[in-house]
């Protein structure tokens, strides 16, 4: 991988990139960047593996729907995330031609990531990074969605076979929509932290 080809594509298309050895160096710099911010998260292993829930919750109010208070709905929590000051999620890839995918089954994780905040960040290990958009598109669905399937134990083919997507119809599939970020959208920051780990799916 290139991150000086990833950088200037990033660059070029609005976003803000900064990239960390490790999981631990990005998480301080998230913290000491965002403070006393509403702060939504969208569903992501890789934001639930680095504990950024719980290290941004002690000096910001972070909605998580994989952390909801007691008598809170997934949705309900979800839908607070929509509004907040900062959004924080991941990518299912992301092309060195600079374009972001998420596939999602509820829509919070792509709504999130589109609109109403200040600024939204990208958080991604390396394993994410493919070369072109078109391989991008392969990674998210025949690599992270299957891979997401497996850890929600779903009866889906792929979460059965483990290798690939087969399009299925299955009452628990997990895709039902997906968003190619081509640029940077308008009025509101975005940026990239790339991590040099295998993190997430
Ligand atoms: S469409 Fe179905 S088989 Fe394909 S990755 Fe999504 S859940 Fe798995």
């Amino acid at each position: 991988m290139e991150i000086s080809k990833l950088r200037e594509s990033l660059l070029g298309k609005g976003y803000a990139f900064s990239c960390f050895d490790n999981s631990e160096q990005a998480v301080a710099y998230l913290f000491g960047l965002i403070h006393n911010k509403t702060v939504g998260l969208g569903d992501s292993a890789t934001l639930l593996s680095m504990g950024v829930f719980q290290k941004l919750s002690g000096h910001n109010k972070v909605f998580d729907p994989q952390h909801c208070p007691a008598g809170e709905s997934f949705m309900e929590v979800a839908k607070k995330s929509l509004s907040t000051e900062i959004y924080l999620t991941s990518v299912n890839a992301l092309a060195q031609t600079g374009e972001l995918i998420n596939i999602d089954g509820t829509g919070n994780r792509v709504a999130g990531s589109l609109f109403g905040h200040e600024k939204v960040y990208f958080v991604a290990g390396v394993n994410k990074v493919v070369a072109t958009l078109e391989d991008a598109i392969w990674r998210a669905r025949n690599i992270a969605a299957p891979k997401n399937a497996m850890r929600l134990k779903l009866n889906t083919p792929c979460a059965v076979r483990g290798d690939r997507c087969y399009e299925c119809s299955s009452p628990d599939r997990i895709c039902n929509g997906m968003l190619i970020h081509l640029r940077k959208m308008d009025d509101m920051d975005m940026e990239v932290v790339l991590i040099n780990e295998q993190l997430g799916y």
